[in-house]
């Protein structure tokens, strides 16, 4: 046996005053399984939920089965008492009782169930030179040359002139038809290739190709786009102009994969912010007797600054809160002014090969457990919720009681560029608020990379929020 050397003065010195992040898997080797077991229900999600309200009617079949009832404003809870929240369809609030009065606040875990994608314009159909093509506009901060030679599935709803909801999903099951965006050959992209990067493929390039084929009769003007309307007639029985009583949304077809040989990442479209959506479901629903009330919200609209009524700019979220408070005839004032916010989000992981836009010392890493993000925002923190140091110490030393590897990010280098999260719309409220989520590769991209083990441990962090 070697002989172990000696530790130095100042080697322990270093010890006791400096701090790395651990990397997960070397120090705790054994989570890489529980990890990888927690994922698999991660990824049914992932590909059972590719729009907002397909993740709240998953939900809500998971909350259902688990005890939840619809909040009713005019009883009274107990705690462990679960109650949940519907917005139009595509937001949803969740409760578990605490036994503490509301007074004395509420722990609130908040995250996004929107993605970006290609939503399809009002008046989407049309043919050229015998093909048939969606028009679309895209939503949210997308690359755009991403999007080009991808499958693509369609989903959404459409609202009949009779007032019926139908739900559109194509590419998705086994033997569907997936759609696309085509992009030139190299042999004839001399020009293209001459362009920023930010038009490789231009708003109005990004077409959907629907048909090809037309419909045989000479009296048809357009007879690929009849074709392709017929299709969608006798599957769905709608005409073109249901297309204006429509969300459709053009999403990736590619189902959740794992990635690398040792399987450690998970490839999948909508990981921002599903993963944390999932997480945050999964700590809700196994929350059982909280110490404070707990208000999980999986919100709509983040990707576009958080606006309509259906994202967190708007009143629905306080609304909730009051409606919990009047359960207890407790003052709201006084339930937000004691709540603390997880602000549910994932970060820019540290990719090597562009290493140039990160700064070392403040970048999360894949596989170093969830990333605590103090501020997010833009030149000099501008739009950004700048969690306090009482708020970073309560949350750290949350998760280092339950044993959660955590780190510390920020959204890249100065001055590289920036973005923003539901923090601010929380902490607007008067609420003590800070981001945490999963460190996230080719974030936005149509196959986003996220690692097993920071899943787990996000999750395991939002479990401690809530029992803490
Ligand atoms: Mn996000
Ligand atoms: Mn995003």
């Amino acid at each position: 046996m070697a002989e172990e050397k000696e530790k130095s003065v100042g080697k322990k010195l270093e010890e006791e005053l400096t701090w790395k992040f651990p990397h997960i898997g070397q120090e705790a080797p054994q989570q890489v399984e529980e990890a990888a077991a927690f994922c698999e229900g991660y990824k049914e999600f992932l590909d059972k939920g590719k729009t907002e309200r397909e993740c709240v009617k998953l939900a809500v079949e998971l909350l259902v089965k688990a005890g939840y009832q619809e909040l009713d404003v005019t009883r009274q809870y107990q705690p462990g008492d679960k109650v949940y929240q519907v917005n139009r369809g595509k937001a949803l609030l969740m409760t578990t009782f605490g036994e503490k009065p509301l007074s004395e606040g509420v722990r609130i875990n908040g995250a996004h169930i929107d993605s970006p994608r290609l939503d399809l314009k009002p008046n989407p159909l049309y043919e050229k030179s015998d093909i048939a093509y969606f028009k679309t506009h895209y939503y949210g901060g997308i690359r755009k040359y991403q999007w080009g030679t991808v499958p693509l599935a369609m989903h959404g709803v459409v609202v009949k002139k009779n007032g019926e909801l139908v739900n559109i999903c194509i590419g998705e099951e086994a033997g569907d038809p997936v759609f696309c965006v085509s992009d030139l050959l190299p042999h004839l992209a001399a020009k293209q290739n001459e362009r920023k990067l930010s038009e490789g493929l231009r708003g109005e390039e990004l077409n959907i190709i629907v048909g090809s084929v037309p419909y045989v009769d000479d009296q048809v003007k357009e007879p690929v786009k009849l074709l392709a309307l017929k299709l969608l007639h006798d599957k769905y029985g709608i005409t073109e102009a249901d297309f204006f009583r429509a969300e459709i949304e053009m999403v990736p077809a590619q189902k959740a994969v794992d990635v690398g040989l040792d399987r450690s990442l998970i490839g999948a479209y909508g990981q921002d912010d599903r993963v944390c959506a999932y997480t945050a479901l999964m700590a809700e629903i196994e929350t059982v007797r909280p110490l404070h009330t707990t208000v999980t919200v999986l919100t709509d609209k983040e990707e576009i600054g958080s606006e309509g009524n259906t994202g967190m700019n708007s009143h629905y979220f306080s609304h909730y809160i009051e409606y919990l408070a009047q359960t207890q005839g407790a003052d709201p004032k006084a339930v937000y002014g004691n709540s603390m916010c997880l602000s549910a989000d994932v970060n820019a992981a540290y990719d090597p090969t562009f290493s140039e836009v990160f700064e070392a010392n403040n970048s999360s890493y894949v596989n170093k457990g969830c990333v605590l993000t103090k501020y997010t925002g833009a030149r000099g923190k501008s739009g950004a919720n700048d969690a306090s140091a009482e708020t970073m110490a309560k949350v750290i030393g949350i998760m280092e009681s339950e044993g959660v590897y955590w780190q510390a990010g920020e959204l890249g280098a100065v001055d590289q560029g920036g973005g923003g999260t539901i923090a601010k719309y929380v902490s607007h409220l008067n609420i003590d608020t800070v981001d945490l989520g999963v460190p996230i590769l080719s974030m936005h991209a149509p196959f986003e990379l996220a690692s097993k083990l920071d899943v787990y441990h996000t999750y395991k962090a939002f479990k401690a929020f809530y029992k803490n």
